[in-house]
């Protein structure tokens, strides 16, 4: 069968292991703790009962005096009830220790993404990435989240190993009494070898073959991701409420029947794994489970000739059995576990090249001048921009000056760049030509967090969270409460807010309380306006403001809006001219460029010029 990407070598694979562990390591260390003491636990103590059973047994064989087996079942007795109610402690502790450790694992991709340049997390090869490390996880388990039990089984392999080699040593050594005619033969060297070689290569061959049916999953992930994108979304699309209407009216149903039932598909029964199953994966499983019970028949026929020619008594058969069985399974255990790790390497690799993205824009440190007379300048300096991995220039040499206290308009056809013109203003992206100067320095010059405060945005497609109101237009658990209801009653929501059950403290939507309240898309683009008020940034930034308001909430909101915004600086992207028409600057955007600049009386005596094709165009709609 062909597959598709090869294994990782061991060295790269077991790199990545440890790089991971480490990780988690830090981000949990408790929980790592608690599950590493329990599986030392675990390991050890099981041959703390072969022990001393096998020593009871030995005493009743022996016919040792009555009192010695009352000791013997004494101990075995308190020893059981001991090591399981302290291992029951350590299970609990584990358990509770890890109950959010793997929302502490996620959390390493979430904080990347939070982080991470916005031209990468804006950008869709880095979306794609983590898809697959989604995918993975889902649908295969696979990844980050499997480090620590696979730290965990591999310490046990080796404790239990460790154990295992002490108590079955002598089973080796004891010899078989010279008197025991034939069974002396069992004393020979050549034999104990042969013996221990055939034990070494059953052990080791089954979970050879049991990894390599387990390898499938790793070497077939890219034909996986592909089969999984289509079932995670057909399979679930009935659970889009919001496509809901749409589903029944184009019966959507019957794409989803088709997919979801066609029996080529990956994973069913005509599709690539159930033939790797009936074939070459399957067999690989069926051996591997078959040299497994040929291990232990090996392991009692040997033990028992031992016995049978007197080397040790009754007691010691059992402990060697118990032994040597969980010997032999921890060394499959490790075996296992490795080729599970390497295996699960291949999953690591996109995770650490997700959390590996580079933060590439250039950090300055300037701080941004805080000004009595607020006299500041914004200069675009022959700005081109082109959005990573494509080749078209969105901004194309834009120049242009605005200063604070000015309501400028940007305005032009969709595609035009006028959004692309307010990340880069925000310095969500850099220009790729030119350079964006604030009082005649360069803005990555300063401090970028810094920069970014001096803007309050609302972007078209601004999201509000399923917190409480007031912490929305605050966007901090502690705020302002009267300032908050302050820019509510500005934004417009002032009404709304009054008849919220909770006030601000009511929360948005349903995801986090049930009492949270749903609310309208122009309702939550007035919360949006409010949280861009309570900043109080020098610039307000809106890409569309009104775009779902009705046009009497609309009419109500620019009528107001000079006073709202006071002596701040405007910057609004629309395309309704009408709504901009106020501002002491339009700059008319068309193809990246910006085409015009003006206000609106002086663009309109341009009678070839874009901006009066653009007001005329809307006219035969609106009421001037
Ligand atoms: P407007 O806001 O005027 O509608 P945009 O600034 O959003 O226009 O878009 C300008 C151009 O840049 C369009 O051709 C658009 O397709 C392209 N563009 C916008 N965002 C991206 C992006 N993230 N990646 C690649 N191209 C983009």
């Amino acid at each position: 069968m062909k597959t598709d990407q090869p294994l990782l070598s061991w060295k790269e694979a077991m790199r990545l292991n440890r790089r991971a562990f480490l990780l988690i390591c830090q981000k949990d260390q408790k929980a790592v703790i608690s599950r590493m003491v329990s599986v030392v636990w675990n390991a050890l103590t099981p041959y703390v009962g072969i022990y001393l059973s096998a020593q009871l047994l030995s005493a009743l064989t022996e016919g040792a005096a009555a009192d010695t087996v009352t000791r013997l079942v004494l101990l075995n007795l308190v020893s059981a009830a001991v090591l399981s109610l302290a291992g029951a402690f350590l299970n609990k502790w584990k358990q509770t220790e890890s109950a959010c450790q793997y929302y502490k694992v996620m959390q390493f991709l979430s904080d990347k993404v939070m982080t991470m340049d916005y031209a990468d997390a804006d950008c869709s090869s880095t979306w794609a990435l983590y898809d697959n490390i989604e995918q993975n996880r889902w649908c295969l388990g696979m990844g980050m989240g499997n480090t620590c039990s696979h730290v965990e089984k591999l310490l046990s392999a080796i404790l239990t190993f460790s154990g295992g080699a002490a108590l079955t040593i002598s089973l080796f050594t004891s010899p078989v009494p010279d008197s025991a005619g034939r069974y002396t033969l069992l004393n020979s060297p050549l034999f104990l070898l042969v013996m221990a070689v055939v034990m070494i290569a059953v052990t080791c061959l089954s979970p050879v073959l049991s990894n390599k049916a387990g390898s499938y999953a790793a070497r077939m992930a890219n034909v996986r991701k592909e089969a999984n994108r289509l079932v995670s979304f057909f399979g679930v699309l009935g659970f889009e409420n919001a496509m809901a209407a749409d589903i029944r009216i184009y019966r959507q149903d019957r794409m989803c029947d088709r997919v979801m039932n066609d029996k080529t598909f990956l994973y069913s029964s005509k599709g690539l794994f159930a033939r790797l199953s009936r074939g070459s994966l399957g067999l690989y499983q069926a051996a591997s489970a078959a040299l497994s019970v040929v291990f232990t028949g090996v392991v009692y026929l040997f033990v028992c000739l031992k016995a049978l020619g007197g080397a040790f008594g009754i007691g010691a058969v059992t402990q060697y059995v118990a032994s040597i069985t969980r010997l032999s399974g921890s060394i499959g255990g490790l075996i296992r576990i490795l080729g599970d790790m390497r295996n699960n390497a291949s999953f690591l690799k996109p995770t650490f090249e997700f959390l590996d993205i580079p933060n590439r824009m250039y950090q300055g440190s300037l701080t941004v001048e805080k000004r009595i007379d607020r006299d500041y300048e914004i200069e675009f300096r022959n700005v081109s921009f082109r959005y990573p991995g494509s080749d078209t220039y969105a901004l194309k040499n834009v120049s242009m000056k605005f200063k604070i206290g000015q309501r400028l308009a940007v305005v032009g056809m969709n595609g035009s760049g006028k959004t692309t013109f307010i990340k880069l203003l925000c310095r969500l992206y850099d220009p790729t030509e030119g350079e964006i100067l604030l009082n005649g320095i360069d803005i990555k010059k300063y401090d970028y967090q810094e920069y970014m405060s001096v803007f309050s945005v609302v972007f078209q497609d601004y999201s509000l969270f399923a917190y409480p109101l007031g912490q929305n237009v605050a966007g901090s658990v502690t705020y302002d409460r009267s300032q908050a209801e302050r820019c509510l009653e500005d934004a417009g929501f002032g009404q709304r807010l009054a008849e919220l059950p909770e006030g601000l403290d009511t929360y948005l939507h349903k995801d986090i309380s049930d009492d949270g309240v749903d609310i309208s898309g122009g309702e939550s683009q007035k919360i949006a306006l409010a949280r861009t008020l309570y900043r109080n940034a020098l610039f307000i930034v809106l890409d569309e403001p009104t775009a779902a308001l009705d046009p009497a909430a609309e009419f109500e909101v620019y009528t107001r809006f000079d006073d709202i915004v006071e002596d701040k600086t405007a910057v609004y992207i629309s395309h309704r001219l009408a709504s901009c028409r106020f501002c002491d600057v339009i700059a008319v955007f068309d193809h990246g460029q910006i085409v015009q600049q003006g206000t609106h009386e002086k663009l309109l005596e341009d009678s070839r010029g874009k901006y009066h094709a653009l007001w005329y165009a809307q006219a035969q709609y609106y009421d001037r």
